[in-house]
């Protein structure tokens, strides 16, 4: 993974101690379990912040740039809230068809430019590995904001801040991972992370067309965690802790008729929770479609909601890191 320490230029100064100055979020990977215990502390530290002075000048004259080739709405605006409550500032590029992208420029162009221009580059895209081409060439610091079913490293480390802040532990515990695992990105990334703790036991439940890909459960066995695949939810919602629940990732499938089938395979309903613990906690990277009913959200288990807001606190501990403020 990438160590290089990026605007060799810069003064050091306080910049010095800082672990992850200079540095890309790829993968989440790259990160040990005292790395997101160090996260979780710095997210924590700007939750209370915000709650006590909702902006503050740590990154004042620094600038990110969010790259968007892919919809989105939480994590890209998320990021910008993020630099905005630390004083920063965003060249927001949310529509690449209003950029050189339409007259057919490169993502090594389009990185470079903005590498110019500011001092961190946020970037989500539909090709695998895509975040990794552009650290090679961006000059400054690339987040990883989601590279098509590859992984979204950030929303894998909002959602371990979500488990610990509701449930106060990241350790022993049972998550039951639901929906569409193969092309659901947040679940990769998620089970890899997961692995850095002790007592998890993953199951996955999904249609027989969208399991958990193998990769990622070799990497997961390989580091000893038991993990187990179902058809149906009922055999474990009773034991599930952290019920992770995906959406059906409509635009990565060629056949519409294959999606339409395996679509409302799950819907998360207030009788289907009936056989789940009171203590527990629903996830879910949203949007959500059907896969949850509305009539759910009240529940005080369903912490999704909950989760898109702890995604500033970590998106605000990151851009920190990055820039050498944390
Ligand atoms: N927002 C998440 C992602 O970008 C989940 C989703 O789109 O279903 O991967």
């Amino acid at each position: 993974m990438p160590t290089k320490a990026k605007n060799p230029h810069l003064p050091l100064g306080d910049h010095k101690t800082a672990p992850w100055y200079g540095k890309d979020i790829l993968s989440i990977k790259q990160f040990s379990r005292a790395d997101l215990e160090y996260i979780i502390r710095v997210a924590h530290e700007m939750r209370i912040m915000v709650e006590r002075i909702g902006t503050f000048d740590l990154l004042k004259g620094k600038i990110l740039a969010n790259l968007f080739y892919e919809p989105s709405t939480r994590t890209s605006s998320s990021f910008m809230a993020a630099m905005e409550r630390l004083g920063g500032a965003v060249i927001p590029i949310n529509e690449v068809k209003y950029s050189s992208v339409a007259k057919g420029e490169s993502l090594p162009d389009t990185v470079r430019t903005l590498g110019c221009y500011a001092d961190v580059i946020v970037l989500r895209h539909p090709d695998v590995g895509a975040a990794a081409l552009a650290a090679k060439y961006a000059g400054k610091p690339v987040i990883n904001a989601g590279d098509g079913v590859g992984e979204h490293p950030t929303q894998a480390l909002l959602d371990a801040f979500t488990i610990r802040e509701e449930l106060g532990r990241l350790d022993n515990l049972t998550l039951t991972m639901l929906g569409d695992l193969k092309y659901g990105r947040t679940v990769h990334s998620l089970a890899r992370l997961l692995t850095q703790f002790v007592g998890i036991k993953l199951n996955y439940v999904s249609p027989d067309i969208l399991h958990m890909p193998k990769d990622v459960m070799e990497e997961v066995s390989q580091k000893g965690l038991p993990q187990n695949e179902y058809a149906t939810l009922d055999k474990v919602l009773p034991e599930t802790d952290v019920l992770y629940v995906t959406r059906v990732q409509k635009e990565r499938f060629d056949d519409h008729a294959v999606y339409e089938k395996v679509k409302s395979a799950f819907v998360i309903t207030p009788e289907v929770m009936k056989g789940a613990k009171k203590e527990m906690i629903v996830m879910h990277p949203l949007p959500r479609v059907t896969e949850i009913s509305m009539e759910f959200d009240e529940d005080s288990r369903a912490a999704y909601f909950r989760q898109m807001e702890y995604g500033l606190y970590v998106r605000m501990a990151l851009l920190a890191m990055v820039l050498g403020k944390a």
